[in-house]
């Protein structure tokens, strides 16, 4: 088998391989870089162009499926092989993501936005397959047959990693996996069986895990917390995916007010986020790949926000919950206009339940000292962080030594890394090196092919 990493960096940017089965060609995923804007934000596509047999999502993150409509248009014969789950979801992500680009080309006048239509969203729509789970597909003929079996992959919503057989050889693609359970999904199911190659994802291979910060503690110290500035008259932000997070959060809140444990007070969400509560709710009713029931907005009272906010360093004028996007603070994201009303007042918190790049606006307030100066660009304003900024261990991200704990269970002759920035793929090399020294570890360089 051949391998190409087409993100165009050594990150977690705009994910997507290259696999080549003798001739046929498959590419997992294709995204959109969440820190570029515009065409420096997609994957190599120019390497693939008319040349694509078969599509495989493994979920609808966008730095997964962001640039999907542009390999479709290219390579109109290929189908778009994913979850049920994943089906109710491309349509719904894939047009805000159009939304979005709408927004910056106005904002920004960047000429080249958008980079697809919604003439592209629905060719991609009609390109997707479902695959039952655990079920062999085959793509190909003859010499280039390759089976195909997708497993749960926990995550998010829909996701899954497989495995493709070509002529006796099997490669598991882990895609991005989590192994113990959710709220709203159990944890990956993936067969601890032998296979030749491995192609694994490393998000978390630079973050120490700290033993006693099992889900369950985290989830009390995150509740106990919120109490407790809500009780106190302040407000509490926590910024979250729209897609699978937010939702997580809720079904946590909604279990919490059951208990008699959540201190009594308004939560509001954001638009994207509320609107995805339909579609997860959808998907659990017509696949039972996940559990989510949209009665719990009612259940909690949920209040959709209004996009009419105080200035900046005033409090909102209602104390209360806010769980909006985005997950890292993007700038002009509903989470990082609430921020502004929040950094200067010692009452209030913002605390983050998952990953946060360094470079977004997130990662940035994390390393932010107490009362040291936060910008907010375009807002013409300047926080002095006088609020709680806590982080929460809960990301959908296995821990690395889970990683290597499936690797060794899989004991592959070659190691793909991917999804990773370098510090954690340096972690993980010699991670995989000490623990299975007959195993060659590979670190692709973006566009260059390895043959395995
Ligand atoms: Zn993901
Ligand atoms: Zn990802």
């Amino acid at each position: 088998m051949r391998l190409t990493d087409l993100n165009s960096g050594r990150d977690i940017g705009a994910n997507s391989l290259l696999l080549e089965f003798g001739g046929h060609r498959m590419v997992v995923d294709c995204g959109m870089h969440p820190k570029h804007v515009g065409k420096s934000a997609l994957p190599r596509l120019d390497l693939v162009a008319g040349k694509v047999d078969s599509i495989v999502l493994t979920h609808c993150h966008l730095d997964h499926l962001g640039s999907l409509p542009l390999l479709v248009r290219g390579n109109p014969r290929a189908r778009v092989l994913t979850s049920a789950a994943n089906t109710l979801f491309v349509q719904r992500l894939l047009r805000n993501s159009l939304s979005v680009m709408g927004r910056q080309k106005e904002e920004q006048g960047i000429a080249e936005l958008p980079l697809y239509t919604h003439g592209d969203i629905e060719r991609v729509e009609a390109a997707l397959s479902a695959v039952p789970l655990d079920n062999p597909r085959r793509v190909g003929s003859g010499a280039d047959e390759v089976e195909l079996r997708f497993h749960r992959a926990g995550h998010v919503a829909g996701a899954v990693g497989f495995s493709a057989t070509h002529q006796g050889r099997r490669v598991f693609v882990t895609g991005d996996v989590h192994f113990s359970p959710q709220r709203t999904i159990p944890g990956a199911e993936f067969p601890r069986t032998p296979a030749d190659i491995l192609v694994m994802e490393c998000t978390r291979g630079a973050t120490t895990t700290i033993p006693d910060a099992s889900r369950g503690s985290e989830e009390r110290r995150l509740l106990r917390a919120i109490n407790r500035v809500v009780d106190g008259g302040g407000s509490v932000l926590i910024p979250a995916f729209a897609f699978g997070r937010m939702q997580e959060l809720l079904v946590f809140l909604g279990e919490a007010a059951d208990r008699g444990e959540l201190a009594d007070c308004p939560i509001f969400c954001s638009g994207l986020g509320l609107d995805l509560c339909d579609y997860l709710s959808e998907a659990s009713r017509r696949t039972r790949q996940l559990a989510f029931d949209r009665r719990i907005l009612d259940d909690l009272g949920i209040i959709a926000l209004r996009k009419q906010y105080t200035d900046p360093g005033r409090k909102p004028r209602e104390a209360g919950i806010y769980l909006l996007s985005s997950g890292m603070l993007v700038e002009k994201t509903p989470a990082w206009r609430l921020a502004a009303n929040l950094l200067d007042h010692r009452d209030c918190a913002v605390f983050f339940v998952g990953y946060c790049d360094p470079d977004t606006p997130g990662g940035q307030l994390i390393g932010t000292p107490p009362d040291g100066e936060f910008e907010f660009k375009g807002l013409d304003h300047v926080a002095r962080v006088r609020c709680e900024v806590e982080r929460f261990h809960l990301s959908g991200h296995a821990d690395r030594e889970e990683l290597v704990a499936f690797a060794k269970d899989v004991g592959p002759r070659d190691i793909v890394l991917t999804h990773g920035d370098p510090p954690a793929r340096d972690w993980m090399r010699q991670a995989l090196a000490e623990a299975l020294p007959g195993t060659r570890v590979h670190d692709p360089v973006p566009g260059k092919p390895i043959d395995l």
